[in-house]
């Protein structure tokens, strides 16, 4: 597929060689993380990424615009189609800015927001101190309740209630549990809030049926295309129609100037692959593979952040074990098993050493990995942290891990 470009710029060529072989040889855990198909990456890599298009179909600034026009319409349908939405935006650069256009279309800077807190599983632009969300609104978090680690509804409300905020926002990237959108939604009700929902992590999921939908609910949904639903990095964002003209504002020329249309190319593509049957019987072995993950680690004495999972990703508890976070991460990266650390509810430990990892099962899932060799990656991670500072025992394991990776190949 990179012919042109060795022959081109080796310099490049050859980190990028690497970058291929890590992917082929580690097992890739991060819940966040994908192999977009080649199809994708072909689209990404296509002459649409000379198009200048700032504006919408029929409405742009500049010339030379019908055949981009043409393909957001099929981008723009097959969002709404995959998900039954009134409307879609497909420009967003990224998940951040898919968000940041809600917030900048719908507050005022100082509003009171309410999301989930980042230490329970929420992301950075929830209100992260120091990102647009947390220095422009005031937002206040909820949290999962102590003894469950789940969200508790009647608590939502009490919060919601207290703090009557102009917006609530929905959505992890660290929660592995369904969200009742409809009893958010009847909250948001009853305080007369706005409600986004941030599906990044499980659109993929929510596209078929494995997670309930919050579009009927919400007036906003954004997400990520490039977690569960496996497309190229970007964003998305869904509304009702009554929001759209507002929305669209806010995206270009609000916070982005004009859309990577190449990038527009491959999320068509990857909503059209999600569009087909065979993406529901993938998203049915993610859940599957990460049960069966959960399962195998519980088996082994490990504490699974909330008793299991509901969804792609689970948080390990291994402080609970003795260790931290990070050095669990950097044992397994040793191993070939890539993880991040990650906190879990109630953290006694700071951010960058926290208690728990998160892994996920949407990336090996994609290679064909089933439930016995998720039972097998649970023995590996079970070996390596116990054994965690025993290098010969990590290089064993790491041997191991290749050979398996070797018959499940990476698109390319
Ligand atoms: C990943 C993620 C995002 C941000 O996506 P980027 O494309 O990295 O900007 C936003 N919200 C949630 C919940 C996420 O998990």
């Amino acid at each position: 597929m990179y012919k042109n470009l060795r022959l081109a710029d080796n310099e490049v060529a050859q980190a990028l060689d690497l970058e291929i072989q890590r992917q082929r040889h580690h097992l890739e855990l991060i819940a966040s993380e994908n192999y977009a198909s080649v199809a994708v990456m072909q689209a990404m890599g296509s002459h649409f990424t000379n198009k200048y298009a700032e504006g919408y179909p029929g409405r742009r600034y500049y010339g030379g615009c019908m055949h981009v026009d043409t393909l957001e319409d099929i981008a723009r349908n097959r969002a709404k189609e995959l998900f039954g939405a009134e409307h879609a935006n497909v420009q967003p650069h990224s998940g951040a800015q898919a968000n940041m256009s809600i917030y900048l279309a719908m507050l005022k800077p100082r509003d009171v927001v309410m999301g989930l807190d980042l230490a329970h599983g929420g992301h950075l632009t929830h209100g992260h101190p120091l990102n647009s969300s947390g220095l422009l609104y005031d937002f206040k978090g909820y949290q999962v309740k102590k003894d469950t680690e789940r969200l508790d509804m009647d608590e939502v409300r009490a919060k919601a209630k207290e703090i009557n905020p102009k917006m609530i926002v929905v959505g992890a990237s660290a929660y592995p549990r369904i969200f009742d959108f409809k009893a958010f939604r009847d909250i948001c009700d009853e305080v007369d809030a706005l409600m986004m929902v941030d599906m990044a992590h499980i659109a993929g999921l929510v596209a078929t049926g494995h997670h309930p939908s919050p579009v009927p609910f919400a007036d906003f949904v954004t997400t990520t295309t490039h977690k569960t639903l496996r497309g190229p990095r970007g964003g998305l964002v869904l509304c009702k129609e009554k929001y759209a003209k507002e929305i669209d504002r806010a995206v270009f020329p609000g916070i982005q100037g004009g859309p990577l249309m190449h990038v527009i190319a491959a999320k068509a593509v990857s909503f059209g692959e999600a569009l087909k049957p065979d993406f529901k019987a993938y998203q049915d072995q993610v859940i599957r593979n990460a049960t069966a993950l959960a399962n195998s680690l519980q088996e082994k004495g490990w504490r699974i952040v909330s008793g299991g999972t509901d969804n792609h990703l689970l948080l390990v508890d291994v402080f609970a074990n003795g260790m931290l976070g990070s050095e669990a991460e950097k044992a397994l990266d040793k191993a070939g098993i890539t993880v991040n650390k990650n906190g879990i509810p109630f953290d006694p430990n700071p951010p960058l050493k926290p208690s728990g990892i998160r892994l996920g099962s949407p990336a090996v899932t994609t290679r064909g990995l089933k439930e016995p060799e998720m039972k097998q990656v649970g023995t590996w991670i079970d070996e390596a942290l116990r054994n965690r500072t025993d290098e010969a025992v990590l290089d064993k394991i790491y041997k191991e891990v290749e050979q398996l990776t070797e018959k499940y190949p990476i698109p390319e």
